[in-house]
């Protein structure tokens, strides 16, 4: 656990014990999420559902991901605590504080200027100083902060992110769900000797990637 970063004083005991029954024991994830308030990232009028194992509305047409979900990719990430990583898709802000309790740095993208402030506020309130927060489309990537250890996509992608695996280092890991907007697979993609080496975790439903590199805006 990171003493960077001071803990949330309301606790995220309940969403240990979810996670946990459904077979995560990553003991570093699980210790991020005890630290942290799911209610404190949701808008107050949806704050009661903020125990319950699923995706939340946040506005904008967009959710915070399901509990479980946010601890199996950031399990997948395998973060040692020297990792420098790019999230697309900032929403709430629950996931980029997770990340940056786990790595070095945290690179967040979002294209709604209003969720991306919303977050910043809360995390900034919270004490994290390792994160840096950016407007705009996260398909094509952060190419000035390039190369980067993980990067995670946080919304559901049509096709292999291209310009994000360019922007991955050697050896480092991309997390992404891939696939038509009813349903996606999580992948987990490192890049071995600059090339793709690809596996599937879970089947798993998000929001549209709207981009460049992604959806179509609706
Ligand atoms: N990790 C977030 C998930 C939010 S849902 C959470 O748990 O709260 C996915 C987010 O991705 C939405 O906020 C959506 O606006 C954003 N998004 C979609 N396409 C994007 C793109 N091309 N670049 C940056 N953000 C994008």
């Amino acid at each position: 656990m990171s003493k960077r970063n001071p803990p949330d004083p309301a606790s995220g005991a309940a969403i240990v014990r979810q996670v946990r029954a459904r077979g995560i024991h990553d003991p570093r994830v699980l210790n991020a999420l005890a630290r942290l308030s799911r209610a404190r990232f949701l808008p107050p009028e949806v704050r009661g559902q903020a125990q319950a194992d699923r995706a939340v509305a946040i506005g904008l047409q967009q959710t915070m991901s399901q509990p479980f979900m946010v601890a199996v990719m950031t399990a997948e990430l395998a973060l040692a605590g020297t990792e420098r990583v790019l999230e697309i898709g900032t929403g709430s802000g629950y996931q980029t504080a997770v990340l940056s309790d786990l790595a070095a740095e945290v690179f967040t993208i979002e294209r709604h200027t209003t969720l991306s402030l919303r977050a910043r506020g809360l995390l900034d309130g919270l004490g994290r100083t390792n994160i840096r927060f950016r407007v705009g489309d996260g398909t094509l990537g952060w190419p000035e902060e390039a190369p980067f250890d993980r990067i995670l996509v946080t919304a559901g992608a049509p096709t292999f992110p291209t310009t994000l695996f360019e922007q991955l280092a050697e050896g480092g890991l991309l997390v992404a769900p891939l696939g038509p907007e009813e349903g996606q697979e999580l992948t987990v993609v490192r890049k071995q000797n600059g090339k793709p080496v690809s596996r599937t975790v879970l089947s798993c439903r998000f929001v549209k990637l709207i981009g460049a590199e992604g959806w179509d805006k609706d």
